[in-house]
């Protein structure tokens, strides 16, 4: 039978799997599993649950609640008529060593490997081009966190999706991923068949992948724009950047200018001598040096305004990537930045803001805590964890849905927490909580990755997030106590006895009821009083070893106890296989 429920516009994670009765991780889960990023107190739309609850298989249809005095989600500010056009945000996403890096590389030129020089990467996360005389902003985040940030703060980040695949490769997990973020965020997706320079490379069996995951291209009557290209040589990534302006104008993009200039922080880190930095794109509005901005908990009067490559900016209009100093602490992936007028609004915002949030932040554990940790009782039993990930914003998500995985019975600790590569530090934390060591989208230099083999310290790294999680999900899992379940095979009485030993009797019995078989142990009762328990290692059916016998067959058996056991003509053996199961979350 299907049951109704109503839901709100928007409606928190947690909320809706309560009202489905289904454990907030496995929600969580099949949220992911479709791409979106949403920890138990966010909120997402009525449509997002709908399809959520469909492929979860509840019998379960919702239906859209009356309560529209709640906030709708914010969309990306909407242009008035005044508005003006501006350039389109592309993010490039796709699986592991298709060529994203090289594409970008190629997209910005030469620029790059001149900055690069002397190994360190500086990791730009947006830039914009001119191609054609006109300016394209490209991401170059992880591409889940282009979208994170749609489920979080209800703001459309990214205009276009480039969709790289690998010739030589074809559609992969992370392709797929890809696919779920884009076409549940309604963004446009451009695919470049990348590598095609590359023998072997077939553009027809990747279309033909592609048309099973819902991206049919156009030569086969559907309407997603697919083009060949290598990044490599170069070949293709012109008529790719005029495809992008193409769609671009077709999805005609506008925004306004006189407006508080307003945006989104896609990366912030602290730089020694700066203090802290936040890449941000503004959507709207003419973002100035001097200005206030609030963005979440923190604000800044906005000291220097420069390209995220370090140029200096006189403004910065919608659609551009900027990079600001001035912050007061460090603003996280996905907030939203408003300028005000005075800084006492700008302090005033940020503290309400402040007040409100939960912040997960950078910490090291200090050693009072640790003792604590240690010194915990047992009747929670925890996984140590130390968490790496590349920025705040997903740091902030893989804490979250690992957090959500808790239960009275199992948690997790997250013992340390923070950005960038696999340390030292983290070994040794390691050493001492005996914590394992989870990353995302961050590395382990070679000699970090040899140590922790000597060390034996268990040393994770992932590319994709929902991995990570069902990774310690797993291990969560095997902390359970297991279950035991007990199914019973039948009856049987005892008919005959013909050899007892201290740990053995061979005896023969009718079956009464049931089927037994083996592996099975048996309840040996006299009368209702229960003798002892033991086990059946061998069924006979006159002198032949046989695997089954029914209700109303004579057989020989024989029970190995655990001391002896002297029976008696008309005891009872129930017979029963006990099977020891691990729970699941
Ligand atoms: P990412 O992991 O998606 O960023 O992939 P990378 O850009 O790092 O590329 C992975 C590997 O593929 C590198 O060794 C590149 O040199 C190579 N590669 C990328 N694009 C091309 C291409 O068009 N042709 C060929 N032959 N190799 C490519």
């Amino acid at each position: 039978m299907v049951t109704t429920i109503e839901v709100e516009d928007t409606i928190t994670v947690g909320a809706l799997a309560e009202r489905l009765m289904i454990p907030v991780t496995r929600l969580i889960t099949e949220l992911m599993k479709n791409g979106v990023m949403a920890t138990v107190n966010e909120r997402i739309d009525f449509d997002t649950a709908q399809i959520i609850t469909q492929e979860l298989g509840l019998d379960v249809e919702l239906k859209a609640g009356a309560d529209k005095t709640l906030p709708l989600r914010r969309e990306k500010p909407k242009a008035s008529a005044k508005a003006t056009i501006r350039p389109p945000v592309v993010a490039v996403m796709g699986h592991v060593d298709h060529g994203k890096t090289s594409l970008l590389d190629a997209i910005r030129g030469s620029s790059v490997a001149a900055k690069e020089a002397g190994g360190i990467t500086q990791h730009i996360s947006a830039y914009q081009i001119e191609h054609n005389g006109r300016p394209i902003t490209f991401l170059d985040t992880p591409g889940h966190e282009a979208f994170a940030s749609i489920r979080e703060h209800g703001a459309q980040l990214t205009d276009i999706v480039i969709l790289v695949v690998a010739a030589d490769d074809g559609v992969k997990p992370q392709t797929i991923e890809a696919i779920r973020y884009a076409i549940n965020a309604g963004v446009k997706i451009i695919v470049a068949i990348n590598k095609i320079d590359k023998e072997g490379a077939d553009p027809n069996r990747i279309k033909q992948q592609l048309s099973e995951h819902n991206l049919l291209v156009e030569e086969w009557g559907g309407d997603t724009v697919v083009l060949t290209l290598s990044a490599k040589t170069g070949q293709g990534v012109n008529e790719l950047l005029d495809m992008v302006l193409l769609v671009a104008d077709v999805e005609d993009l506008k925004a306004d200018v006189d407006v508080p200039a307003r945006g989104l922080v896609i990366e912030a880190h602290v730089e020694v001598g700066r203090g802290p930095v936040a890449t941000a794109l503004v959507e709207s509005g003419i973002l100035k040096p001097g200005q206030f901005v609030v963005a979440g908990a923190t604000y800044a009067k906005v000291r220097n305004l420069e390209t995220p490559d370090g140029k200096p900016l006189k403004q910065a209009g919608p659609s551009t990537p900027v990079s600001i100093t001035g912050f007061k602490t460090l603003p996280e992936f996905g907030d939203e930045f408003i300028a005000v007028s005075s800084e006492r609004l700008a302090r005033a915002q940020a503290e309400t803001a402040a007040s409100e949030r939960h912040t997960t932040s950078n910490r090291e554990i200090t050693s009072g805590e640790l003792l604590k940790l240690i010194n915990r009782s047992h009747e929670l039993s925890e996984l140590n964890l130390i968490v790496k990930a590349d920025v705040q914003g997903s740091l902030t998500s893989v804490i979250d849905s690992l957090s959500a995985l808790n239960t009275e019975e199992v948690a997790v600790r997250i013992v340390s927490s923070g950005i960038g590569a696999i340390t030292d530090n983290n070994l040794r934390l390691s050493m001492t909580t005996g914590a394992k060591i989870y990353g995302f989208n961050v590395i382990a230099p070679s000699t970090i990755r040899q140590q922790a083999v000597r060390d034996r310290i268990e040393l994770h790294l992932y590319n994709v997030i929902y991995e990570l999680i069902d990774d310690v999900k797993a291990e969560l899992e095997k902390l359970l106590l297991p279950q035991v379940v007990e199914t019973d095979l039948g009856n049987l009485i005892i008919r005959g006895i013909f050899n007892t030993t201290k740990a053995n009797v061979i005896c023969g019995g009718e079956v009464t009821t049931g089927k037994l078989s083996l592996p099975a142990l048996a309840r040996v009762k006299r009368g209702k009083e229960l003798i002892m328990e033991a086990e059946l290692t061998n069924l006979k059916r006159g002198p032949t070893d046989v695997k089954e016998i029914n209700a109303g067959e004579m057989c020989g058996l024989s029970l190995k106890t655990a001391s002896r056991l002297d029976l008696e003509l008309g005891d009872r053996l129930e017979v029963f296989r006990r099977e020891v199961k691990q729970r699941h979350l």
